[in-house]
């Protein structure tokens, strides 16, 4: 029997194995980090020394880090109001998101809906510069939450730019950077980011655990959303999920230094979308924007996604439609819908993402199964 080829990265990514053993490890560790004897001092030591590595990874002062249950979590303890920049200053009352942000941004946190302005995108899936900037000016300092990377697309947004108008204006940025944590070379400072939102799973770690790195340490943060007992600095009550956290502090470790497989992967990723446009009409979305090396989503008019992804799938090739959060239920991609792409193609979007450990093999089955099924496609019509 043939073996698998995965190439769902970005739903997520398969565990490292460095990972595993350290999650394993830890969940030998019987103390509760708070607890004063050795046993809960040496659970303690896995989660600064992780916190340490997840930093190092972003750019950010490791005390800034708060540990949570994932990107969504990082997210919606983002999305509050009543951040503020120094003691004095006057909390952020409303909210400014991209339409092409991920649900859990997308949802508005704590803000109700009609405080939530979406900024629109450009057809090649970038926010629209101008239009973030008109909306900042359209009132009172705001938070302001856009992604680094798209999780559809890959299109990597200008975030350095709208951190400049936001700032202007007296605002807080919120980065989700959860797909772009080791894909691309991630320094928060250099962004100009003052909170940014991670996750493990998408780097090799252990899934249901994630942090929001509070940047700028002036930020106050309101109150915790999850209240009882003062874990993460009164920012995250409940007792700390230990061996998932020591698992994410490796993978974190690891991707801050495997940037330079990306490269081979990017090539890959160009190599497979050269073989996909071969001799079929392929639509490749965010072609001409700075793109995430991993990732491709493309369309073919007639192609049903689904029935695409299951095609692949009974070749023995993990690929999936749009984003991998919303499959299940099959919902048109709000990404492409903001991007104007027209529904017939948004319905017939595929995404293939690439990682670490995607060979040169795995593409050429990839593209064999495409020649297969673009044929059938094609004579059916
Ligand atoms: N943000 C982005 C851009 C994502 O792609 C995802 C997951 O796909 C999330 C947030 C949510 O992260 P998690 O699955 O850790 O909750």
């Amino acid at each position: 029997m043939q073996s698998r080829v995965y190439l769902d990265w970005n739903a997520t990514a398969p565990l490292r194995p460095e990972v595993r053993e350290a999650v394993v490890r830890a969940m030998d560790i019987c103390g509760n980090p708070s607890s004063v004897h050795a046993e809960g001092r040496k659970a303690r030591h896995l989660i600064e020394d992780a916190r340490a590595a997840v930093a190092m990874a972003i750019g950010a002062q490791a005390e800034g880090i708060v540990f949570v249950s994932g990107g969504t979590e990082a997210n919606a303890t983002a999305l509050v109001q009543g951040w503020t920049r120094g003691r004095a200053g006057q909390g952020c009352e409303r909210l400014i998101v991209s339409a092409i942000e991920h649900p859990s941004v997308l949802a508005g946190g704590s803000f109700t809906p009609d405080k939530v302005a979406h900024a629109t995108v450009t057809s090649d899936g970038t926010i629209d510069l101008d239009a973030l900037q008109s909306l900042i000016q359209d009132g009172e300092p705001p938070l302001v939450s856009l992604m680094l990377a798209n999780n559809e697309t890959g299109a990597i947004q200008p975030v350095s730019q709208a951190a400049s108008l936001v700032h202007a204006a007296g605002g807080i940025l919120h980065v989700d950077a959860v797909q772009a944590l080791g894909r691309i070379p991630l320094d928060v400072r250099v962004l100009g980011a003052d909170l940014v939102s991670v996750s493990a799973h998408k780097i090799g770690g252990p899934k249901g655990v994630g942090a929001l790195a509070i940047v700028d340490p002036e930020l106050q943060p309101p109150a915790s959303l999850l209240k009882g007992g003062g874990q993460e600095r009164n920012r995250r009550a409940g007792t700390e999920n230990v061996a998932g956290i020591a698992g994410f502090g490796v993978a974190a470790a690891i991707a801050g230094v495997d940037l330079e497989e990306f490269s081979r992967m990017q090539a890959l990723r160009d190599r497979l979308e050269a073989g996909l446009a071969e001799g079929a009409d392929v639509t490749i979305f965010s072609k001409g924007a700075p793109r995430l090396p991993n990732t491709t989503l493309f369309a073919m008019a007639g192609m049903r996604a689904e029935t695409a992804v299951i095609a692949f799938d009974l070749e023995g090739i993990a690929v999936s439609s749009g984003a991998a959060c919303s499959s299940g239920k099959v919902q048109p991609s709000h990404v492409l819908t903001a991007m104007g792409v027209p529904a017939e193609l948004v319905q017939s979007a595929i995404r293939i993402s690439l990682g670490h450990a995607t060979k040169e093999d795995d593409i050429d089955r990839a593209l064999k199964a495409w020649i297969k099924l673009s044929g059938v496609l094609r004579k059916a019509s």
